[in-house]
């Protein structure tokens, strides 16, 4: 049965999705936001970079943000969104809860990713303060540190470099991963240390959140201040497969055009889950951008323009 009609379902109420929200509240758009409470970011012990909000907890910025929704007219259900299904041109079922069904003329997808991580043993313990993926995010904050590099594969050369604009101090750990000879041999010039063993734990203060050292299966542990990783990531969701929604050819994440509109008429999508750079700024910038275009097709459509 369904309960009501909107003229936007958001899904997904991290920056991206609650920016969305917002601008289409302000536009007086009967919106509704589903939040089910597990953000990328929710292991970080501040954002960092995010203008005028810079190092606040990513959970007060995420109330503040739904208190901000609501105060506008915004409707926010806390429920975890189980599908999606496109049943008419301009109508959108979206299924949450006790088997609750809503339908909306628009659907912004914001339900980013999840992170690929270590599984070794202290991981859980330094996440999000001494121990990061993001070095746009954290890197200022291992400035002239000892940063070991968690990663493989062909992006792990680059990945590795990329934190020389912070530190020299930098040991690449491939825990028994591949690395091509070129870069080992781009790595060596750069003088960056590569060790290959397999990683079985990190150590460190755990009251302080403090990585002290990495333990290999064998040879000597690392002594460290922080550790990066990069062992990729994965849509959070699986709606743009049910939607039909294009996927980039290069970096696997949602296509979206200039207005965030995926190859799906009416169905847009914002954050992480599209190509472009991870930041909650830069997430929240495509959700407002999003409802811009959102609330223009719409007025076109009543208005017959
Ligand atoms: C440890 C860590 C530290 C970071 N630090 C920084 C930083 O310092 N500065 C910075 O700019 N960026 C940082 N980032 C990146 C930043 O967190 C992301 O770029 C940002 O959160 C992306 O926002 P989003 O709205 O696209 O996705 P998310 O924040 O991941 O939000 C997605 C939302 O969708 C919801 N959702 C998913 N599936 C469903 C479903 N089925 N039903 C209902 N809801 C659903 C989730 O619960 C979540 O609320 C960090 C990320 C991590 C992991």
């Amino acid at each position: 049965m369904v309960d009501d009609l909107y003229d936007c379902i958001v899904i997904g109420a991290g920056p991206a999705g609650l920016s969305a929200s917002l601008f289409l509240a302000r536009y007086l758009r009967r919106t509704l936001t589903f939040h089910h409470n597990s953000p990328r970011n929710e292991y970080a012990h501040g954002v960092h970079g995010f203008l005028g909000h810079h190092g606040i907890r990513p959970g007060e910025l995420l109330a503040r943000g739904r208190d901000e929704v609501t105060e506008h007219g915004g409707l926010i259900i806390e429920a975890c969104v189980t599908a999606v299904e496109a049943v008419a041109r301009d109508r959108f079922r979206v299924f949450a809860g006790e088997q609750k069904v809503f339908d909306a003329r628009r659907l912004v997808l914001a339900t980013g990713l999840r992170d690929l991580t270590p599984d070794c043993p202290g991981f859980r313990e330094f996440y999000g303060w001494s121990v990061f993926h993001c070095p746009d995010c954290d890197g200022y904050e291992v400035k002239d540190k000892r940063v070991a590099v968690l990663a493989h594969g062909k992006n792990a050369a680059g990945f590795t470099e990329n934190l020389l604009t912070w530190t020299r101090q930098l040991t690449l750990l491939t825990d028994r991963g591949e690395l091509s000879s070129d870069d080992r041999a781009k790595l060596s010039k750069l003088e960056v240390a590569v060790r290959t063993e397999s990683v079985v734990a990190l150590e460190g203060d755990k009251s302080t959140k403090q990585l002290q050292r990495v333990l290999f299966a064998e040879g000597k542990p690392l002594e460290c201040d922080a550790l990066f990783f990069n062992l990729g990531t994965e849509l959070a969701t699986d709606f743009h497969e049910t939607l039909g929604c294009r996927l980039d050819p290069e970096c696997g994440l949602l296509w979206v055009d200039d207005t965030q509109q995926t190859s799906v008429e009416g169905v847009y999508a914002a954050g992480d889950i599209t190509p472009h750079s991870q930041l909650a700024v830069v997430a929240a910038a495509e959700g407002a951008k999003a409802a811009i275009h959102i609330h223009r097709s719409l007025n076109s459509q009543e208005r017959h323009i």
